[in-house]
């Protein structure tokens, strides 16, 4: 579903992104881990093109979303994304923050797409808060919503950002259960996650980040168990 090739970027002198190759297939959960600063988050921002890529190429579908004549924006509609800092609309309600995109972006009637808004703010576990604003909500609340109005954009793939980061400890399981359940039910999903114990349960694959690459990437057991190279086994070491 996405194949990267080559992939780099530099702010100025600033080489975050080396040289990135990954793959990642139709139904597949990737967890991304590694230290902060090595470019997790200019990964995922690169693959929807929020940042630009100095370099290399990004497919998605077989469609090379560099190209001059790439459809941007329905290439972002394929992607949806779900920030540490939630992003609502803090000015809508949690169902009309599920509705908006699916009214204006896709022509959706205001009626369909409150249906199926409502269907989606009960598979979170949200029905009853759909005429609440934002901030009458928890933090985990507000996840839930952001990933319900992520849903309602019917992505084929899921690209979250560190989603539990920003959460009280006591949060970070209902948001994890959402995603758990999106795997279960066969989402393409990455995930850039400090929970490691959820990185292992769920994801096909982890990459490790480091030195502006894919330092190392495999199964969970061999990611957590046994890391085949030094670096990696410094940092699950020192997380676990
Ligand atoms: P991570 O998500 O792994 O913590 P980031 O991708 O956020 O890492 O950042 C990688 C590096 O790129 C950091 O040194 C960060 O300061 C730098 N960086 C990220 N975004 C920008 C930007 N828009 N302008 C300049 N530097 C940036
Ligand atoms: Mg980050």
């Amino acid at each position: 579903m996405i194949k990267v090739e080559h992939l780099s970027k530099q702010f100025g002198e600033l080489t975050v992104l080396r040289e990135v190759n990954a793959e990642i297939k139709k139904g597949e959960v990737i967890s991304i881990i590694g230290p902060s600063g090595t470019g997790k988050s200019t990964f995922l921002r690169c693959l929807n093109l929020l940042e630009m890529p100095s370099g290399g190429r990004i497919f998605i579908d077989g469609t090379d979303i560099l190209d001059k004549s790439a459809d941007v924006p329905k290439l972002r509609q394929k992607m949806g994304m779900v920030f540490q800092s939630f992003n609502l609309f803090a000015h809508l309600t949690a169902l009309e923050n599920l509705t908006i995109g699916p009214v204006k972006l896709l022509g959706r009637s205001k009626e369909q797409a409150g249906k199926k808004a409502m269907e989606l703010l009960k598979m979170v576990g949200l029905a009853e808060k759909a005429g609440s604003f934002p901030d009458e909500l928890s933090g985990g609340q507000k996840q839930r919503v952001a990933i319900a109005r992520c849903l309602a954009m019917e992505p084929e793939i899921i690209l979250f950002d560190e989603p539990t980061s920003a959460l009280d400890p006591t949060m970070v399981s209902e948001v994890l259960a959402v995603i758990r359940r999106l795997a279960k039910e066969g989402m393409t999903m990455a995930v850039v996650t400090h929970e490691m114990d959820f990185a292992r349960d769920v994801s096909n694959r982890v990459f490790y980040m480091d030195e502006g690459i894919i330092y190392e990437e495999g199964p969970p057991q061999q990611i957590f168990e046994n890391p085949q190279k030094e670096k990696t086994r410094v940092f699950i070491n020192r997380v676990r």
